[in-house]
């Protein structure tokens, strides 16, 4: 059970994903704007904070700053639609994630787990550097991806894809976020980058080991699935 602080001024949202964390078993706090969501933050312990960006008295990206100030709770940002510059400035400032609004509720769950999953001590967490799909092994310590045991050679980038998309399995991610993943989020290049580097991962894991890991889900992105 983890415990779970959504600072939202919007009841409907707020009270939608309250609803659906605490039939997950989490206990959930809400605050309705941006000063009483610091104060909550900085009183009490939480596992995770949902920080809404539009709030009122005090804006999410400064509550983001004035908890990180203090403290390293997870933080996992709302930001409108094409706010660009809300997520760069977020992810500046500290959140670990972002998610766009409107969001699927499933996405949003998932996206929680990966956090929480993320912020465990490695203690409780002994397989954390170690990530998995079928045959398909990644040490993330040891920079090694093995097939069955065989070593496969990754670049940099191809390492840094399969990795983030081992770390969301079974959520689709869009190509736009993999840039940002990947290449990192002031990325100017060619977009189809990501396209590519899933080609030579195909190329040196499924040709050559005859399995299928990285799907391709048609004008959105790719994904794992488990
Ligand atoms: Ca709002």
């Amino acid at each position: 059970m983890s415990r779970i602080l959504i600072v939202e001024d919007e009841a409907k949202i707020a009270r939608f994903v309250e609803l659906e964390l605490t039939h997950e078993g989490n206990e959930v706090v809400k605050a309705g704007d941006g000063r009483t969501g610091l104060e909550f933050a900085l009183r009490e312990q939480f596992d995770l904070i949902l920080l809404d960006v539009m709030l009122p008295q005090l804006n999410g990206l400064e509550v983001l700053r004035r908890i990180r100030l203090e403290k390293d709770t997870p933080i996992l940002l709302l930001t409108a639609r094409d706010a660009v510059m809300d997520k760069v400035a977020g992810l500046d400032a500290g959140a670990d994630d972002y998610i766009t609004k409107p969001f699927a509720i499933e996405e949003l769950l998932a996206r929680i787990r990966v956090a929480l999953k993320k912020r465990q001590p490695a203690a409780t967490q002994p397989a954390h550097s170690a990530l998995q799909s079928g045959e398909l092994r990644m040490d993330i310590d040891r920079h090694e991806v093995t097939v069955s045991g065989e070593p496969v050679e990754l670049t940099n980038r191809e390492f840094e894809l399969l990795k983030v998309l081992l770390l969301n399995k079974n959520i689709v991610m869009d190509r736009n976020r993999l840039i940002e993943e990947v290449c990192g989020y002031d990325y100017l290049g060619e977009t189809n980058v990501i396209d590519v580097y899933v080609r030579y991962l195909r190329t040196k894991i499924d040709d050559r080991f005859g399995i299928h890991v990285i799907s391709t889900v048609r004008g959105v992105g790719y994904v794992i699935r488990e």
